[in-house]
């Protein structure tokens, strides 16, 4: 079995501020070890249910805050960024067996974490078939789109009450609880527990019940924060400016969606 694990930080267990996403501030040191136990906690779950293979995506920022060290062996990693579509799932294709995603977070505008986003800091908002886009959902379409099964995600409530709406057999953990500018969150360790487990229950589980259908039309809706963004993305191919802040792109091709993100948000 192949596992692929794509690793964010604004969804791990405690954090409630941009700072702490920093991997060069003193406070970001923490979170980035946080985040890493979290990801050893999910890639070793993955070899006690049979994986032969497991392969992590660092994807926050530079793509240079997990410990490679700290991850159980054979584990491999993929640091940086490689510029392909794909992105936060860099290394994923069709061998793999299952998707696994920990630290994720809520959309833009989305309350449930106060470090909310979808993608770089200037989009506003952002949806796809009128569905809030959440980093969460471009890629578990990513995943869908290489048909790989999407077993878990653990981060901030509100993700994964989105997350079961849309694969009702996933498996998660809820790490934090946002409210305006603060978090309540479970303990450090007893989130490690609980991904263990849980990625555990996903992979001995029925996989193909957490598979997702693809849509067969993307009708994305981009807003920015600032018109001149807007007005620039406007001269992307297929995309059109629909108001001073805001571009439209439709296409039935994921990857060409993929593809316009990549360039656009
Ligand atoms: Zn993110």
């Amino acid at each position: 079995m192949k596992v692929f694990i794509s690793s964010d930080i604004e969804g791990t267990t405690g954090i409630v501020a941009w700072n702490e996403t920093n991997l060069n501030s003193d406070v970001g040191d923490y979170f980035r070890k946080q985040m890493t136990r979290e990801v050893a906690a999910a890639a070793q779950a993955a070899f006690d249910s049979g994986a032969d293979d497991v392969l992590v995506k660092d994807a926050h920022d530079s793509a240079r805050n997990i410990i490679p060290t700290e991850l159980p062996q054979p584990t491999r990693l993929v640091r940086g960024w490689s510029g392909h579509p794909f992105c936060m799932m860099f290394g994923l294709d069709s061998s793999f067996d299952a998707v696994v995603f920990t630290g994720y977070h809520s959309a833009a505008t989305v309350p449930g974490n106060p470090l909310s986003h979808t993608m770089d800091s200037g989009v506003a908002n952002l949806t796809i078939n009128g569905i809030q886009g959440s980093e969460f959902l471009i890629n578990a379409y990513t995943a869908a789109y290489c048909n790989v099964p999407i077993a878990f995600v653990s981060g901030d409530d509100d993700l994964c009450q989105f997350a079961k709406k849309l694969i009702p057999a996933i498996q998660t953990v809820s790490t934090n609880k946002g409210t305006g500018n603060a978090t309540i969150s479970i303990h450090p360790k007893t989130a490690c527990e609980l991904i263990g487990q849980r990625v555990q229950l996903a992979l001995q589980g029925n996989l193909d019940d957490c598979r997702l259908e693809l849509p067969k039309t993307f009708d994305i809706v981009a807003k920015y924060k600032e018109h001149q963004r807007a007005y620039r993305s406007g001269f992307y191919p297929g995309a059109k400016q629909i108001d001073s802040t805001t571009i439209q792109f439709v296409t039935d091709d994921y990857f060409e969606a993929l593809r316009m993100m990549r360039f656009l948000v």
